[in-house]
């Protein structure tokens, strides 16, 4: 299906956000004194995926390897921009105040960076007049049809990929080692903003060859804690980072609390 877009500057994408930024973005972002958390899951990796498991390999460029308890695992580490209410760098005029250095993920919604997510319009926050607009977003063969977004997806990706031997960096640098379980959770860390940048720098001229680190994957169901442990892991219970600078983000019910 053909969809059609065109922004309306409404501004509801620059509100109460959470932007998945990369590397560079994140430390342009934390100099210009907004906030950046790290969102941590871990998939388990017991063995290589074959070659034609296309959704593996997505996963598998933007993760870097890692081990909890005997179980191999796969860590990916989103770095977000945080903040409530307005962006700090929206206008009154609605028009951004860093609009030639806007992060990639600004100039892709409402697109989808992950090739196997399809774009859901229902999830968006444009308004209806947005998609009735004879501009193409994306075609009938699925390719994003609008220059800048296409251009911006590939550098998502590109970064993503790049900076997966950074953040393995980062995460050392911070003594930052849990995580939750992919598709159920994640834990956030929250760094305060000088120790984030100044492990941002460390890590990026590191060398990026961080030795394999220990993780411990976290959850908040009672099914998933015992299924991490016959595993061979020593998984946590969400509670367990009561009192941190951690916090665990659950996408299902748990009952482990
Ligand atoms: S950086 Fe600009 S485009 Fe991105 S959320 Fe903030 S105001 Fe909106
Ligand atoms: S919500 Fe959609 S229409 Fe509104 S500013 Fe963001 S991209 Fe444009």
């Amino acid at each position: 299906m053909t969809i059609h877009f065109s922004c309306t500057m409404c501004g509801r994408c620059c509100h109460g956000l959470r932007l998945p930024i990369g590397v560079d973005e994140a430390m342009a972002w934390l100099r210009d004194g907004g906030n950046v958390q790290l969102f941590c899951e871990a998939i388990p990796w017991p063995e290589e995926p074959p070659a034609d498991n296309h959704l593996a390999w997505y996963k598998r460029r933007r993760s870097f390897a890692a081990t909890s308890g005997q179980l191999p695992v796969r860590v990916i580490v989103s770095l977000m921009a945080v903040f409530e209410g307005a962006c700090p760098n929206l206008q009154p005029d609605m028009r951004c105040g860093i609009y030639e250095r806007r992060p990639r993920a600004c100039r892709v919604y409402p697109a989808e960076v992950n090739p196997f997510f399809a774009l859901d319009r229902d999830t968006k926050l444009c308004p209806p007049e947005a998609w009735q607009t004879q501009d193409v977003l994306q075609g009938e063969d699925g390719e994003w049809k609008d220059a800048e977004v296409a251009q911006s997806i590939a550098g998502m990706r590109e970064a993503d990929a790049r900076d997966a031997a950074v953040k393995a960096e980062l995460c050392a640098v911070l003594g930052i080692s849990s995580s939750g379980l992919s598709n159920e959770g994640v834990v956030v860390h929250a760094p305060d903003r000088a120790r984030l940048l100044s492990a941002l720098e460390e890590a990026t001229t590191a060398g990026g060859d961080v030795a394999m680190t220990a993780w411990h994957v976290v959850s908040h169901r009672r099914a998933t804690l015992e299924l991490l442990q016959s595993a061979g892991t020593s998984p946590l219970p969400a509670s367990a980072l009561q009192g941190t600078e951690a916090s665990f983000m659950g996408f299902v019910a748990g009952d482990a609390d």
